[in-house]
């Protein structure tokens, strides 16, 4: 049974969910709500995490969502400041830690103080390890901009930053004060960005739910619309399923691993591409190769794989390896990946919808087939 508890909450007929992330004094809420990230002060004032705060966002969330989040954080009467720096990947790194821990410094940031993810992923695990380790931890809220942040990076506590030899390779695991979403800050992400989230959001229907697999299936065009409400049910269900595997396994010893299904693959392809390729293009790959993996061991029924990868293709997702990308670039990534054992990558592999297993039991051949 979940520990999660869900409370429908309505304000003036707009729908509010509270999602609660259970791991006992380290718990936290995730709020739902199109145009949240004006009420943000006011809860956060109410919550007293901190004294004052430190808005940490790249340069383009900064430039959109910058004011309206200083300006809701004046209405609970909080003072609050903001940093940025440059947006994407590239600035994952230790090097941005220690610039913006400078920063801190400079403007007196003591251990009263807290700091506010205001971005895509790539903010959130900066921000993250930034708290985790400034002044030897001070708290952090997570505000999600990208699809992607949304319905997986800013819920869990996974922090860190990418150094030369890998990506994560430096990190923590750190949770959140709360985390606050506001749907309608989607309208402006760009179309690659909504489909990168999407990759991840097609990942839990399949690990987990047949039935939100079908949703997803029938709502393309709504979900591409951004319809409000099916938007919210979308990013709902994600939380929940994300909160209630991560209640049951923090620290990714077992069960959480299935968040990985497509990673494997994603991992090295996304590595060997130098990041031209995104995340969740990368794990669509990768999702398409652990289902062709599944199905030519002979664990998996064809028309079930089928269906798995008419929904990658019909969210407009890579399903193929790039033919210009080095396989042997691939494969050396694989043996390097974070979760390889004595130099043996473990594959997440679909059985059956919402039914899988993990295993290292995958042959040089069968991955050489899917690389194509
Ligand atoms: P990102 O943070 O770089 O955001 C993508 C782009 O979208 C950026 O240019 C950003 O400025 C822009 N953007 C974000 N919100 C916007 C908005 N509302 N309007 C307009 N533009 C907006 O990347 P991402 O795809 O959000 O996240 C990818 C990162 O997340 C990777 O580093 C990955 O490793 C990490 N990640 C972490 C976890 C975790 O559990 N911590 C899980 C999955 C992925």
């Amino acid at each position: 049974m979940s520990l999660l508890i869900l409370y429908i909450l309505f304000y003036g007929g707009v729908s509010m969910t509270t999602l609660n992330v259970g791991l006992g004094n380290r718990s936290y809420p995730i709020f739902i709500e199109d145009g949240y990230l004006q009420k943000v002060g006011v809860d956060l004032a109410e919550r007293k995490v901190a004294a004052r705060y430190c808005v940490i966002a790249d340069d383009c969330v900064g430039e959109l969502y910058g004011n309206t989040l200083l300006a809701s954080l004046a209405s609970g009467d909080i003072k609050a400041e903001m940093i940025t720096f440059p947006r994407g990947e590239a600035s994952k790194t230790l090097t941005t830690i220690s610039n913006l821990a400078s920063r801190l410094a400079q403007k007196g940031m003591g251990r009263k103080a807290g700091l506010i993810a205001l971005g895509g992923g790539v903010t959130g695990d900066i921000t993250g390890f930034l708290a985790a380790t400034y002044m030897r931890g001070i708290p952090f809220v997570q505000i999600p901009t990208s699809l992607l942040a949304q319905v997986d990076s800013s819920v869990g506590g996974k922090t860190g930053v990418d150094i030369p030899e890998g990506k994560n390779l430096v990190g923590a695991f750190y949770q959140p004060q709360a985390v606050y979403i506001d749907c309608r800050v989607l309208s402006t992400l760009p179309k690659e960005e909504l489909l990168s989230g999407l990759a991840e959001v097609i990942k839990y229907g399949v690990i987990r739910e047949h039935e939100f697999l079908n949703f997803l299936d029938q709502n393309q065009q709504k979900i591409f619309d951004l319809d409000p409400e099916i938007i919210s049910k979308m990013i709902k269900t994600c939380c929940r399923i994300k909160a209630d595997v991560v209640e049951a396994d923090e620290k990714e010893a077992d069960l959480r691993r299935i968040l990985n299904f497509g990673h494997t693959i994603g991992h090295a392809v996304e590595a060997a591409s130098h990041f031209t390729i995104r995340h969740g293009q990368a794990v669509a790959i990768g999702m398409v190769a652990a289902t062709r993996i599944s199905v030519a061991k002979g664990i998996m029924d064809a028309g079930e794989a089928e269906w798995i990868c008419s929904i990658i293709k019909k969210f407009e997702l890579p399903m193929e390896v790039p033919k210009d990308l080095d396989r042997k670039a691939i494969k050396a990534y694989l043996l390097t990946d974070k979760k390889a054992v004595e130099g043996r990558p473990f594959f997440v592999l679909p059985t059956s919808i919402d039914r899988i297993i993990i295993t290292d039991e995958v042959s040089e051949q069968q991955v050489d087939q899917v690389l194509g």
